[in-house]
């Protein structure tokens, strides 16, 4: 691309609540974030880290009550979401912004056909006709590889493979040509031959389109695969972002470091981590985050201070930020 990346997204100070039980749970703390056109955001971390609430947040899903914004701005295309008016989000999900599930058998309805599933869509955001709606409803079956088109239109979920609903949940999410897609562990429910087409087709439609494209993940290797920045989550904290490239060369934060010695393939180039085949230990639940750092009782570098206070986020380069006791002071 020529000239600066256009930002398509741009979440500051975001926070999310839980409340029950007279307790409350803060699941998302100063979540900070951005997402150019044509760039691929990872978004990795253990289960429980805050990936997925953070992709709910952003379409304004969070289940309400007992979660609960409670601050931020979601800047998309120069609007800020949280100011939006509910038609407008309507307007947004599905349209504007599209999102992938992990698993397309309870996102689509299994009593309507793939083409009908397809064809709403396309009805309520692009003002199709029927007509026109199964035709483009075809050409984005063929768009996302699903041979014989013509015949799957009339096809229900249950006939087709998961590889082939995925498929089908892509071409719905990119039906109305969305400036940005964000996907949340597309790829979990299929083998591993499967999850390479996948991602090689989510690689395509991107260099396609231009759109942004935010990729959630539990797994080091996809992002090393698949992203140009990753965002490194937990205890509802972005703890570590930076160019891929630079994350996988030098790893700053003890967690990020620790993913990536999880995936044996990346162990060559990481070193202070190589020896860590599995994190120790559990990921904190929300409703029981410490007051300092939330890795404190995995970290294996730990100090007293950790315990104590939250580490203060540290920038190391451009682009490349930190929330760690160990990196304070140690930027440009
Ligand atoms: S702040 Fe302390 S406990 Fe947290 S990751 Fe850094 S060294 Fe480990």
């Amino acid at each position: 691309m020529d000239g600066a990346p256009t930002t398509l997204l741009d979440i500051s100070g975001l926070s999310v609540e839980f409340s029950g039980g007279g307790r409350t749970a803060r699941v998302l703390n100063d979540v900070a974030l951005t997402v150019a056109a044509n760039e691929t955001l990872g978004i990795v971390g253990e289960s429980g880290c805050g990936k997925s609430m953070t992709a709910l947040a952003i379409l304004r899903l969070v289940p309400s009550p007992p979660g609960r914004i409670t601050g931020g701005r979601i800047v998309f295309g120069g609007e800020d979401l949280l100011q939006a008016p509910e038609q407008r989000l309507r307007d947004v999900r599905g349209h504007r912004i599209g999102m992938i599930f992990q698993e397309p058998m309870t996102s689509l309805n299994p009593v309507l056909t793939i083409g009908d599933q397809l064809s709403e869509t396309l009805i309520k955001h692009l003002k199709l006709d029927a007509r026109a709606a199964r035709a483009r409803s075809i050409e984005l079956l063929k768009a996302v590889g699903i041979p014989a088109p013509e015949r799957r239109v009339d096809e229900y979920p249950h006939q087709l493979s998961g590889g082939m609903r995925q498929r089908v949940m892509i071409a719905m999410a990119i039906g109305c040509e969305p400036q940005l897609l964000i996907a949340d562990e597309p790829t979990t429910a299929l083998d591993v031959t499967v999850q390479a087409q996948i991602f090689e087709l989510l690689r395509e439609l991107r260099a396609r389109s231009g759109m942004g494209l935010i990729l959630i993940t539990h797994d080091m290797g996809v992002i090393a695969e698949m992203t140009d920045r990753v965002a490194v989550m937990y205890g509802g904290r972005v703890v570590e972002e930076a160019p891929t490239a630079d994350i996988l060369s030098a790893p700053a934060h003890p967690y990020t470091r620790g993913l990536i010695a999880c995936v044996p393939d990346l162990d060559a180039e990481e070193d202070s981590g190589a020896d860590l085949l599995e994190i120790a230990g559990m990921v904190p639940s929300v409703w029981d985050l410490p007051k300092g750092c939330p890795f404190a009782d995995r970290c294996a570098e730990a100090m007293p201070r950790c315990v104590a206070e939250m580490p203060p986020t540290s920038v190391l380069s451009a682009g490349h930020r930190v929330a760690c006791w160990l990196q304070e002071g140690t930027g440009p």
